[in-house]
Formats: C-alpha cells, structure tokens, sequence
C-alpha cells in the first residue's frame, strides 16, 4: 500500500503505485487540458506530483512539449540564474564486493586492475584536483569492508580536507559511498561532508535484486532507506539518482519523484540533489547489453521533467555526457556539472597507461577543467566554485527554506563570482581569464544589492592581491 510516510521501501516506493500511475499517464498523457493544468501549476513554482510529472514526461503534443522545455529552463533561471557549480569526483578505491552487472568494479571481474589509495595518493590527487581549481569533491568507493572500511574512507576525508598546496583547497567534499549504518553516518557527518550521495540504480525491486545478484547491495530495502538512515545519522543533504538505462525510465522518474515526496514527507526536506546518470561503456560492460538505453531526446525531456517537479533541488549531470548533450541539456535545469574527470583510481596525479584501466567508466566529455569553465562562459553562464551554504550553516531544511523562497539567489551570485575571480587569478588560461574578466564586469550589475555589489568589488580586489575564500 503506497505511503510516503513510510519508512518501509515497498511502501513509498509502491510497485502498484508506480504501475497505477503508467496506467494513468497512458490514458491521459494527450489530454491537452488535463497537461494545461499541470502546467499552471508548475508555474507556481511549488513542483508537481510523480503522477503530474509523468503526465509531461509522457506528452506527445508537439506545441505542449515546447512549453514544458521553455517551463524548465524558466524554473532553472528562476531557482538558479545563469550559474553552474562545478565538481570532480575522486576514486579512492575500487575494491568492491557486489556484483552489479552495469559496473566493472563489480568483484567477478577478475581483469581490471585494483587500485586502493594510499593517504600519501589521495594527498597526491587532491593536489593534483587544486592545480586544476577545483574547491568541491565527490569522493567514491566500491563497498567492501575489508579493503575499504568506513575508518578509511574518514580517513580520505581528513587528508583531502587538510591539503592546503599554494592557493588551493577542498571546501566540500561530498560522498558517494554504499548504503551503510546509522553509526557510520553519523560519522561521516562529524567528519564534515557536505551531500551524501548514493544512486539507487534502479527503483524497481524485481530488476534491481536480479542487476544485483550477489553482496550486501543485494538487499533492496537496505539500499532504498539508505536515505532514511543517513538522515537519522544527522546528513542534512542527501542525493538520489537512478542509471538510466538499466530499467523503463518511466518507471525510475516515477520511483524518484516518489522517494522525493518520501524524503519531504518524512524529514520535511527534499532531495538536496538529484543525479541523472545513463549507462556507459566501460571494462567489461556493454551498454547495449541493456535494454533500456534512452536516446538524447529522451534524456532531455527527463531533466526538463526532473527540473519542472522539484525545482528546489539541484540536478547533476557528469562527464559520462557528450559535450553535445550537455550543451543542449544544460539549459533545462542543470545546475552542477563535473569537469576534468578522471573515474579511475589515482588517475589524476598519475594517468594510466591504456593497458592498466581501473576506472568505472567511460568519460564522453573529456575537457580540461580550464576548457569547460570557458565553453561554460562562452554560452552565458557563470562557472561557479562556491562551496559556502555548507560551510555558513546552511543546510538541511534552513537551505531548502531559502531556496523555496529564491532567497539563495543573494548569496550565489556574489559567491559565484569571488569563487570564478580566485578561478581566474589562480588557474586559468590567459584565453579563459580575459573571457571571465569581462563575464564579472557583466554580472556584476545583476547584484541587485547596492551594498552587496559593492562589497563584492572590494572583494574582487582583494583576491586580485592574492586574499582568497570571500563567502556570503
Ligand atoms: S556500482 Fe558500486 S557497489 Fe556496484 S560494483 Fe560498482 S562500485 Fe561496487
Ligand atoms: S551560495 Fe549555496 S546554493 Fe548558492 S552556489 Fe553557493 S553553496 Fe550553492
């Protein structure tokens, strides 16, 4: 019986829900009136039901489709100007003891090289990640207890936090870890993560004990109150995320909006991110081996969806996208990407060889850092590196407060652009600082504030003499 309230994972993620809602998307998805409505609704900017959602997500109407993407790029200015933070994830360790059929850590694979890093390589990487600019990590590992125990992952954390290399620093890590305890979040939150992180593959139960046959992920419930417990652990920011094209994307959009309305329901704040990976090649995995690969279109009309039924929320889209896909997908509500990626094991500091592969998968988009800030730049947006909500308090229900109200927009601005100047003085191309340069001029006559615009010029200055990390 569907419940959102619920803390059991077959009853707010309820199969018959999801199949009753397929059924009423079917019948009703042409209903052009029944599509206005909705419509009207979103634009009250307060999100929609996972039935109202699919309803748009399935619309054939030409005209209607047109309005649903121009809706979704108008929340995403709304909610989140013209800005896109940026992050890079660091693999510490691809040891793993599931065997989930899409990944090729998965622990059958007897070819792929292991790699565990030392805190000596982690320091290496982090280094590594601050010469390229980055200030925001995910950090990610397989699942398994003897090779990498919550104690070593708290660890990671302490020496990425602590590596100051000239004027670098990692202000946020985020974590993207297997479901664990109560206790073990407890401690990353003492360890100061920002988001916990942790996709849910899929949310059907049937397909998703059969992608993973064996391990502790095996255990649907487990991974599906994830949430619930990192919550109960005192993480305030938590991010769901499925892997387009393992099940009939429907049915994930449906499932993830529910455990959205779940997350509200039971802990009064949403998802503070929502991730939209699709299936990619990699060692030992085929994508095509799956059926339910989702072309471009699709995809883009997802995020559309995602954007329109919890504006809130930020939405991530990684390397593993074209730079083709992400330039047309940006506009319709993403508002973190990654950049410089590297999914193998220590390969920043030391890139592999092509015969030594240990990463997760495939990057499509495979710019530098310094190249995507510019292209983001050249297309209107202001590359952002702010990391300040978490560092000033500002999580949980206090940061989805601010940002129902689009209170948030005070403090993005001027962050995103002292974050962009450090940017610029420290790390970019001459091309990309002279770009940046005349994109802050610009923007800065979008602080509406006259006070707040004026200290971010003295801010601009200073960091021009070398002061760095300015936050509102
Ligand atoms: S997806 Fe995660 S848990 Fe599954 S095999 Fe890969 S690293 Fe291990
Ligand atoms: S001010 Fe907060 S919401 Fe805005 S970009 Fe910075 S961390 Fe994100």
């Amino acid at each position: 019986m569907y419940n959102p309230k619920s803390m059991k994972a077959e009853e707010f993620i309820d199969d018959e829900e999801i199949q009753e809602s397929l059924r009423f998307a079917d019948a009703h998805k042409n209903d052009l009136a029944m599509i206005d409505d909705i419509l009207n609704k979103a634009r009250q900017y307060k999100g929609l039901s996972h039935r109202e959602a699919l309803l748009l997500l399935d619309c054939e109407d030409a005209e209607k489709n047109k309005e649903i993407f121009a809706l979704a790029e108008q929340i995403k200015k709304e909610f989140y100007g013209n800005r896109i933070v940026l992050f890079a994830p660091l693999y510490l360790s691809n040891y793993c003891i599931n065997e989930c059929v899409y990944c090729p850590f998965h622990g059958k694979n007897k070819h792929i090289r292991r790699k565990k890093l030392t805190q000596e390589e982690v320091r290496n990487e982090v280094i590594a990640l601050q010469d390229m600019g980055h200030k925001r990590l995910a950090i990610e590992s397989g699942e398994d207890p003897e090779n990498n125990p919550i104690e070593y992952i708290l660890d990671c954390i302490k020496t990425i936090y602590s590596v100051k290399h000239k004027n670098g620093a990692i202000r946020r890590v985020n974590v993207n870890i297997a479901a664990t305890t109560v206790e073990n979040y407890r401690k990353l939150k003492e360890a100061g993560i920002g988001t916990y992180i942790l996709f849910q593959e899929t949310y059907n139960k049937k397909s998703y004990e059969e992608l993973h046959p064996a391990g502790p992920k095996h255990d649907y419930a487990y991974h599906t109150e994830a949430m619930d417990r990192a919550m109960e652990g005192g993480i305030d920011d938590v991010g769901l995320g499925v892997l387009f094209g393992l099940e009939r994307y429907r049915y994930e959009l449906t499932g993830l909006l529910m455990h959205a309305e779940h997350l509200e329901a039971v802990h009064g704040v949403g998802p503070h991110t929502i991730s939209v990976p699709r299936v990619r090649h990699a060692d030992d995995i085929d994508p095509s081996a799956f059926d339910n690969g989702i072309d471009d279109e699709t995809f883009a009309k997802i995020v559309a969806v995602i954007r329109i039924a919890v504006p809130y929320t930020g939405l991530i889209m990684s390397t593993r996208e074209t730079k083709e896909c992400r330039e047309r997908v940006i506009h319709y509500g993403i508002s973190q990407i990654s950049g410089g990626s590297k999914t193998s094991v220590g390969g920043y500091a030391v890139p592999e060889m092509p015969d030594e592969c240990s990463e997760q998968f495939d990057v499509s988009d495979s710019r530098t850092l310094d190249e995507v800030v510019c292209w983001l730049m050249e297309m209107g947006y202001i590359p952002s590196f702010c990391t300040a909500c978490y560092r000033e308090g500002r999580t949980g229900d206090r940061f989805m407060a601010l940002c129902k109200n689009r209170q948030i927009h005070n403090c993005c601005l001027p962050n995103a652009l002292m974050t962009l100047k450090e940017y610029l003085m420290d790390y970019a191309s001459p091309k990309t600082h002279a770009v940046g340069d005349s994109l802050i001029q610009k923007e800065m006559l979008n602080i509406p504030n006259e006070k707040v615009r004026a200290i971010v010029a003295e801010r601009l200055k200073e960091i021009a003499d070398g002061k760095r990390d300015f936050r509102f």
